[in-house]
């Protein structure tokens, strides 16, 4: 049995300024008191803040955000299969590091996902979701993450061979053209393709990610059911009650782009670029707020790995900017903890009695500041305890 005594917690939905103990037998919640219960015959570990552990909810786990010349970048990509899967492996640890349980892999094309979550399944790093190779069409973007489909019959035999995927991964649209503050390109899909594949993803039981900014392809996406849309740059307030009726939740992927607005030199982005990815973040960061007020449900994800976004960190630089966006501190705990389990149909992220013990522990209440949540002093699976070197340790109760 373990006993988790905190300060103050989020149970997944409320903020509790107040003490509780929290008793874990085997793989599960088993009580929860208001206060400071001895349990005895009880390991107790005392934390200042506790909630249910992070989720990152799109990552590519073989690429290092921190990188940031591009032409090491550039070679990094030849660097091979055993290089990216020690980087995952790394990228793993810096997330749990962060206080994260649970991270989903949003593509990758050497399969480095399928084989983190393979190797770590069981173990203390976070739990591995994973994308597998995403679904592009020839020739267009995506070539890093996704394979090659080229009609309705090849996209959907593609989707069906992801048996083993958690998510369906479809890239629908391009990058953005940050002086035109646009998206490049047309869609990659139409409809008539787009619902052969979440019609197949649908009969595998597996839920659909896009790839997608910019209203005509997230017009599809919506139409298409897909279950939740990455990045969603360019969106609006008739799209978001659409996706707010239809059950299409949000990842808004904020820092990538934020950061290259604060670091144009890096990427050769000249002042029209900087004065578009001002337009383009003002526009996101009204949406986020509509989008809360709106119902839409958000998953908190940073596409770390891009460039400029390290793992973990960039998660709670999303967060930061969720909350600068106006979302209420508890809503911001929700992207990356209940909403995301909730979406995906995973239990936890909840503390309840009866529900897993998939926890994350911090010094302080991010009630004081959200970077109070950037480094975990321990995370909790089952009566499994892992902490970095601090003074938090376990002592017999
Ligand atoms: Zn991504």
């Amino acid at each position: 049995m373990l006993t988790i005594h905190a300060d103050s917690w989020f149970d997944g939905s409320e903020l509790r300024h107040r003490p509780v103990t929290v008793v874990i037998d085997g793989p599960v919640i088993t009580a929860v008191h208001d206060g400071r219960v001895a349990v005895p015959s009880s390991a107790t570990l005392h934390v200042g803040f506790l909630c249910p552990g992070l989720v990152e909810s799109h990552a590519h786990l073989f690429l290092d955000g921190h990188e940031f010349d591009t032409a090491k970048r550039q070679a990094y990509m030849e660097a091979g299969y055993d290089a990216f899967l020690a980087t995952g492996r790394r990228n793993l640890e810096r997330l749990r590091a962060s206080g994260v349980t649970l991270v989903r892999d949003c593509g990758d094309k050497w399969g480095i996902n399928h084989a983190l979550r393979a190797e770590t399944a069981g173990s203390a790093l976070p739990v591995v979701r994973s994308a597998g190779v995403a679904v592009r069409r020839k020739g267009r973007y995506g070539s890093f993450f996704a394979e090659e489909v080229v009609d309705a019959v090849t996209a959907a035999a593609c989707v069906r061979t992801r048996g083993d995927s958690d998510d369906v991964k479809i890239v629908l649209t391009g990058i953005i053209d940050f002086a035109a503050a646009a998206v490049k390109g047309g869609p990659q899909f139409n409809l008539d393709e787009l619902n052969a594949m979440t019609v197949a993803a649908k009969e595998l039981g597996k839920p659909t990610v896009a790839h997608c900014s910019g209203r005509e392809g997230i017009d599809l996406a919506v139409q298409a059911g897909i279950g939740s849309i990455e990045h969603g740059f360019f969106l609006d307030s008739v799209l978001l009650d659409r996706m707010a009726a239809g059950g299409t939740a949000w990842t808004p992927t904020w820092i990538p782009v934020a950061w290259v607005r604060d670091h144009p030199e890096a990427c050769g982005v000249g002042p029209d670029g900087v004065a578009g990815l001002g337009r383009i973040l003002d526009q996101h960061r009204a949406n986020l707020g509509e989008a809360h007020r709106r119902g839409v449900t958000i998953l908190a994800g940073s596409d770390a790995g891009s460039l400029g976004v390290r793992h973990g960190d960039g998660l709670h630089d999303d967060l930061a900017a969720y909350a600068d966006a106006g979302l209420p501190l508890a809503a911001v705990l929700a992207s990356a903890t209940s909403a995301p389990r909730r979406a995906w149909g995973v239990d936890g992220g909840i503390i309840g009695v009866g529900r897993p013990a998939d926890l994350a522990a911090f010094a302080a209440s991010p009630v004081a500041g959200l970077s109070r949540l950037r480094q975990a002093v321990a995370t909790v699976r089952g009566e499994t305890v892992w902490q970095p070197a601090s003074p938090y340790s376990l002592a017999a109760a």
